[in-house]
């Protein structure tokens, strides 16, 4: 393996510019020559690729975003789209590729490994729901700015007596809703994981008032329901004068914390030493303290994210 080429996919996650930094420099420190593919998948069929430095890299860990940029390109999933691809990647001499994305991202990257071109994916995404892997990048950055909202929001409500409904991103998984809702003690969680009973949150909030509680939190995962149809649910039940905060894209930009950096450096690093060794078809992850190593293919088709689940019920007993 001489020269290999990285991309961002997908929705963008802080941590993504730590592994890309980490692959570019890991891989000229090895004697790689280290190509940049901008826009994802539709920059590699468009053939925007170029050759990137040490200096390319400089100044970027710190950054949220991915300074690769990054794109949705559907006719990726069609055949064409992936020999075309592969056609752009042997013009450049390429011969070993990184894909930094979801579990979209990870499907190009199977396809492209069903068709002998060895890829690595890294777990790209703040919504924590790719199989392999406890944690992804961008997740621990997202829980840290819901947190701080949710802190600021906590203060309006407890000054105003109100019941505010937080929604935050999480289409298939709660992971989101889970963390945050542990992390800033909110009444209630709602998640796709879990069955929801209105009749069980109300009680939860009477059950506070009644202790002279001032405010109530409810954390919901946009893949239950959006916010204000929540809401609505709610005051069929009871009228809380709720307030609804659907946080939104600033979940997914900033600074990356401490723990996306390390992690996207751990993962860039590994990827590279993978094509190295001349390995393919494989998606890095991390459990517990250990880097892991999957199947691409196999983690797609058997094995799914299961969120920590045990924060749910022990977020019922300590946040009553
Ligand atoms: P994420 O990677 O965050 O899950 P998407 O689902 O939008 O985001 O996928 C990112 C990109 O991956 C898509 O725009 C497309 O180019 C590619 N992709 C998605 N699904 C497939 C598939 N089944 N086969 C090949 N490529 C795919």
């Amino acid at each position: 393996m001489k020269r290999i080429a990285v991309l961002t996919s997908g929705g963008d996650a802080p941590g993504m510019n730590a592994a890309i930094r980490a692959v570019v420099r890991k891989g000229i420190y090895d004697g790689l020559e280290v190509y940049g593919i901008n826009y994802g998948y539709a920059g590699m069929v468009a053939g925007d690729i170029r050759q990137l430095t040490v200096d390319d890299v400089g100044d970027t860990i710190s950054r949220g975003g991915t300074v690769l940029y990054s794109a949705r390109y559907p006719e990726f999933a069609n055949i064409e789209g992936q020999q075309k691809g592969i056609e752009q990647l042997k013009k450049f001499g390429i011969d070993g590729l990184i894909v930094i994305g979801g579990d979209g991202s990870y499907r190009g990257g199977a396809a492209l490994t069903k068709l002998g071109f060895p890829t690595i994916g890294i777990p790209g995404t703040i919504d924590n729901d790719i199989a392999g892997t406890d944690y992804t990048l961008g997740f621990d950055t997202a829980i840290n700015t819901v947190l701080d909202s949710v802190d600021k929001i906590r203060d309006t409500a407890t000054s105003h007596v109100r019941t505010f409904i937080i929604e935050v991103m999480g289409r298939n998984a709660g992971d989101i809703a889970l963390w945050t809702g542990i992390g800033s003690g909110a009444e209630s969680i709602v998640i796709p994981e879990v069955e929801f009973n209105m009749d069980e949150i109300v009680n939860e909030i009477e059950e506070g008032r009644r202790r002279g509680k001032k405010h109530t939190i409810i954390l919901l995962a946009e893949g239950v329901m959006n916010g204000n149809a929540f809401a609505a649910e709610l005051e069929k039940h009871k009228n809380y004068h709720t307030r609804v905060t659907v946080l939104g894209h600033v979940q997914r930009g900033g600074s990356p914390s401490a723990r996306d950096r390390v992690l996207g450096s751990l993962f860039g690093y590994n990827a590279v030493q993978l094509l190295e060794e001349g390995k393919g078809g494989i998606c890095v992850g991390i459990r517990g303290t250990e880097i892991v190593f999957n199947d691409i293919i196999e983690t797609l088709e058997t094995k799914r994210h299961v969120p920590y689940l045990s924060l749910y019920q022990i977020n019922k007993e300590i946040s009553f």
